[in-house]
């Protein structure tokens, strides 16, 4: 069945409200057994140039016109609209993608909570009066940027798609989107479920492609006036470069190598299938994936053995079928994390999943790799697989030098009983978020996210990414 719900027409961009048919096509597989599925546009510059046009009409007409709290009420609209097409949502996202069906209706619901809690605070966005000298009132004023240009991966589309193109919106930007040539389709429909609830022509654009055509041309723009990158640590760089020479604030979210550190006295009860869900979760194709799990010695063998054992449990199959672990994206993907598995071959196994599925898809075996050194490959690169590293430690200081010992600082979790440590470490560890006795805290839309060294720069989610998305003005008046 060729995948063109809501009535999209194959091969279209959305530019200026209206659906406009691509020159060229790109061809879109299940990952789940390689057939084919359907085609998107193979978007050109020209194509970018069209959609940034349309975006500046839609700041310069009824969209930059509307008030904030109109602006929140469409908004709000469209996440409730999501709602209502979760279902279709979740199946879209898992045949693109691969994703096991739950984990896919989490997105779409996720999606839904980005656009109700943005439309909620576009109205709540405020300057300040500022003290000043004698005769003068001095205030700030937030405004949007113009037209930012988004481009994203392929892992998380529509949670993506929420915190970034939802908080921008919120602020009174115009969008223009370009999802990865993987995982497009949600993307596409969300453009849809946004027009058809009400959002102005040209305030949300998308065009579909590779990255190094329509991905470079939008990065390069100059009519962009800000940029918001998920992505490689390669292609952040790009982008950057690409910004800096347009002059404008670029927002990158480049992944992590993020540990847990589980400590002697940890709730080893609760912990496990933290441990073990943010390896896996989405095949580990997760920017804050848990990728490195660091255990005190005393506890580490019975760390090692039950993590094993939920391992052995795991089942990697067709994402429609719903298993622990999906297909990872494509074959190149596979590969690469094929490669990584050889970069493994000193090591020793814990434990590995089970592949339940004859299906041609891209399918690897969840493994987790027993007392690794702190500095191999494994223990460093980021892999974007079900793959989990263990590192041993002595004490606390050594947990946190191994722990800050990569170039990425995205997410880190303690597990420990001990308050004081739990706060020594908080500040001790080089990370953009923290949580202590848990992983993720469940996702919130309200909580800030973002890196700190070559995990990226810039915080998405809650308010802070409507600070990201607005620029600030300060008004100082004279009047005696
Ligand atoms: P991956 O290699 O895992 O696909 P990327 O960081 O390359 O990760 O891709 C993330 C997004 O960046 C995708 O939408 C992709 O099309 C886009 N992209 C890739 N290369 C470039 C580039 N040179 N300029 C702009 N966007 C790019």
């Amino acid at each position: 069945m060729p995948l063109t719900p809501f009535n999209i027409p194959q091969a279209h961009h959305l530019i200026g409200g209206a659906w406009v048919q691509a020159a060229d096509t790109l061809p879109v597989t299940d990952p789940s057994d390689n057939s084919p599925l359907t085609t998107i546009g193979r978007g050109t510059a020209a194509d970018i140039d069209r959609a940034v046009a349309a975006a500046q009409t839609a700041r310069d007409g009824a969209w930059g016109a509307m008030t904030a709290l109109d602006r929140g009420r469409i908004l709000t609209r469209i996440g409730q609209a999501v709602l209502t097409h979760v279902d279709t949502l979740a199946q879209l996202e898992s045949r693109d993608v691969g994703k096991p069906l739950t984990q896919a209706r989490a997105d779409a619901v996720a999606l839904a909570r980005y656009l109700e809690f943005y439309g909620g605070a576009a109205d709540k966005i405020t300057g300040e009066t500022i003290p000043y000298l004698d005769g003068y009132t001095v205030y700030t004023l937030r405004e949007p940027h113009g037209v930012t240009g988004h481009i994203i991966p392929w892992n998380y589309p529509m949670q993506i798609i929420g915190r970034s193109v939802g908080a921008a919106l919120a602020m009174g930007n115009a969008c223009v989107l370009k999802p990865a040539e993987d995982a497009c389709l949600t993307a596409l429909a969300f453009a849809q479920i946004a027009t058809d609830a009400g959002l102005p022509d040209g305030a949300l654009n998308v065009v579909t492609g590779l990255g190094a055509e329509a991905g470079a041309a939008l990065a390069a723009h100059p009519g962009i006036q800000h940029m918001s990158f998920t992505g490689s640590v390669a292609t952040g760089e790009a982008i950057q470069a690409a910004a800096a020479k347009n002059v404008i604030p670029v927002t990158l979210e480049l992944g992590g190598k993020s540990p847990q550190l589980v400590f002697d006295d940890a709730d080893l009860d609760r912990a496990l299938p933290f441990l073990v869900n943010a390896g896996i979760q989405n095949a580990g194709q997760t920017c804050s994936a848990s990728s490195r799990i660091l255990v005190q010695r005393g506890i580490y063998a019975r760390v090692r053995d039950r993590m094993a054992d939920a391992y052995r449990r795991l089942r990697t199959g067709p994402a429609l079928e719903d298993f622990n672990v999906g297909p990872l994206i494509s074959a190149k993907q596979k590969s690469i994390v094929e490669g990584f598995l050889d970069q493994g071959a000193d090591l020793t196994i814990a434990a590995q999943g089970q592949i339940v599925t004859d299906a041609a898809g891209h399918y690897v075996a969840p493994t987790l790799f027993d007392d690794v050194p702190p500095d191999h490959a494994l223990a460093q690169r980021e892999i974007f697989g079900p793959v989990q590293v263990l590192i041993p430690f002595d004490d606390e200081a050594q947990a946190v030098e191994i722990a800050n010992g990569t170039d990425f600082g995205l997410v880190a979790s303690v597990w420990s009983e001990n308050g004081a440590r739990q706060m020594r470490l908080a500040r001790a560890l080089k990370s953009g978020q923290v949580f202590i006795n848990n992983y993720g805290a469940g996702g919130g839309v309200e909580l800030p996210f973002g890196g700190v060294g070559k995990s990226g720069h810039g915080r998405e989610k809650g308010f802070e990414a409507l600070y990201g998305f607005s620029t600030l003005k300060t008004v100082a008046a004279y009047h005696g």
